[in-house]
């Protein structure tokens, strides 16, 4: 299998430091708000990643952790902590704020049909560890300690390894254009990030260490729970792109100055999201939740999007690019999954003959060659749509399957398009048309109410709203129509 490590900047064979076994750490998400659009691309591609690996045999730990800890607002570095803050405007215990978006996050990560990591590390869990990783990098001389805090030493790292290798940059230019920003006179170079906080006295989320009453740096987490659960060298390091600097370069850096040496053999960035072309965020009101999608509950909306139809719109573009959002494109990603679905049940009442008419024996080899290409979701979704085409024309009796033949196309497709690309093709279709008939219902009868009132047959109008009301349904009265939910 064919890896593009964003360290290298090229394609690389994958070959895994202690086969059978893999080692594979994802950043997962600061838990303090609804996961959104940006949280659904990195775990569904390094859900495919996951599946893939083990498909190609290899025994995978993989490792998504929680961060429930100095995450700060400003550059990760300074400003309050995101769940402090959270905690401190909802009046709760920060670890409640962490629990209830874990759980959150949780299900929103199922219905995505991805699936959970093998150990789910919190930030929080991990002080010990944490501190432990300071203290050696103290001890190599590319920290210091300043006012309680402590602060990696950028400079000084820069003079034995390359501080910006990942991402391409180097202290010189980022230097230039570093703000000053408050609060950063206890460091000796502006670049230079911390490690461990002292604790300012209205902070509520500090642990004892050596140095202070404090709470560890954002970039740390990762170097001290991946280096725990995978190793001081493991194979792959995953995360979204927006991660690559500083927070991956920072734990680049930290390896290096504790133990000498890289941890990570492979680095993979997914691309970003854009919406209508624009970068997302709050200060866009085009920050979209996944349970908006799910309701369809958003300005940006015009209807509520499945779930299914989401991941399907994420793998339709190679992890490696960006995707733009839009309703339109997600409307092309839910035609496009109803036609996988519709084959998918076509594909499992076709009748084999005695021998087949069709050409089906290269479609494995070439999924498995798109998967095994940097894993190239989009191609493997196209050979899907060229093979229900195949099967659509033996549906329709113009063409023959034979036995062997249909058994191959239908383990193809249980391969690649639900085990692989994880999309729930069988029992969606039969949830999704028992939504679409059950809301055509509903549609109809009102329609009927209204039409009734435009008779003036107030009985009948009445009728039907107090039945449906009975059922538990709300209706309001628009100038257009009429709108329902349940
Ligand atoms: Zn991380």
């Amino acid at each position: 299998m064919q890896i593009y490590n964003t360290l290298t900047r090229q394609k690389q064979e994958f070959k895994p430091l202690n086969p059978p076994n893999v080692g594979l750490y994802v950043c997962g998400p600061t838990v303090y708000g609804d996961a959104h659009l940006g949280h659904a691309r990195p775990a569904i591609t390094f859900d495919i990643l996951y599946r893939y690996l083990m498909h190609l045999g290899y025994k995978v730990r993989y490792v998504r952790n929680i961060t429930d800890v100095g995450h700060l607002e400003h550059d990760a570095d300074s400003g309050e902590d995101k769940i402090a803050k959270k905690a401190r405007l909802e009046q709760l215990e920060p670890m409640e704020v962490v629990q209830y978006y874990t759980n959150r996050y949780h299900h929103d990560m199922e219905l995505l049909g991805v699936l959970p990591p093998s150990i789910e590390p919190h930030a929080s869990g991990h002080i010990i560890e944490q501190i432990d990783y300071i203290q050696k990098i103290l001890d190599a001389g590319f920290a210091y300690v300043s006012e309680g805090s402590v602060y990696f030493d950028v400079r000084k790292y820069n003079e034995v390894y390359h501080y910006g290798r990942l991402s391409g940059r180097n202290i010189d230019d980022l230097y230039e254009t570093t703000r000053d920003l408050d609060g950063q006179s206890e460091k000796r170079f502006p670049l230079d990030f911390a490690l461990w906080k002292k604790a300012s006295p209205q902070h509520i989320m500090h642990w004892h260490s050596p140095w202070s009453e404090g709470f560890p740096g954002w970039h740390l987490e990762c170097s001290a729970m991946g280096t725990k659960y995978l190793g001081e060298q493991f194979d792959i390091h995953g995360g979204g792109m927006d991660l690559m600097f500083p927070h991956h370069e920072c734990e680049i850096a930290q390896s290096c100055a504790a133990l000498g040496h890289d941890t990570v053999r492979y680095w993979m960035h997914n691309n970003m999201i854009t919406i209508n072309g624009k970068k997302m965020g709050k200060s866009y009101n085009n920050f979209i939740t996944l349970e908006q999608f799910f309701a369809g509950d958003h300005p940006l909306l015009s209807k509520p999007f499945s779930p299914m139809t989401i991941r399907l719109f994420i793998l339709m573009a190679h992890y490696r690019s960006t995707v733009d959002f839009s309703s339109s494109a997600l409307e092309a990603a839910e035609k496009g999954l109803t036609r996988l679905q519709e084959t998918y049940a076509r594909l499992q009442k076709l009748q084999p003959s005695k021998s087949s008419t069709m050409d089906i024996s290269n479609l494995r080899e070439r999924c498995e060659q798109a998967m095994a290409d940097d894993l190239n979701t989009p191609l493997v979704v196209s050979e899907l749509y060229d093979s229900a085409r195949v099967i659509n024309t033996i549906a329709d009796g113009k063409a023959a399957i034979s036995v062997a033949d249909l058994e191959e196309l239908k383990s193809v497709w249980k391969l690649f398009a639900e085990d692989l690309l994880g999309l729930r093709l069988a029992d969606s279709a039969t949830d999704d048309s028992h939504q679409q008939a059950y809301h055509k219902a509903v549609d109809m009868l009102l329609d009927m109410r209204l039409e009734a009132k435009q008779r003036k047959d107030w009985t009948t109008s009445d009728l039907i709203r107090n039945k449906l009301t009975e059922l538990g349904f709300v209706i309001k009265d628009t100038k257009d129509g009429y709108e329902w939910s349940l």
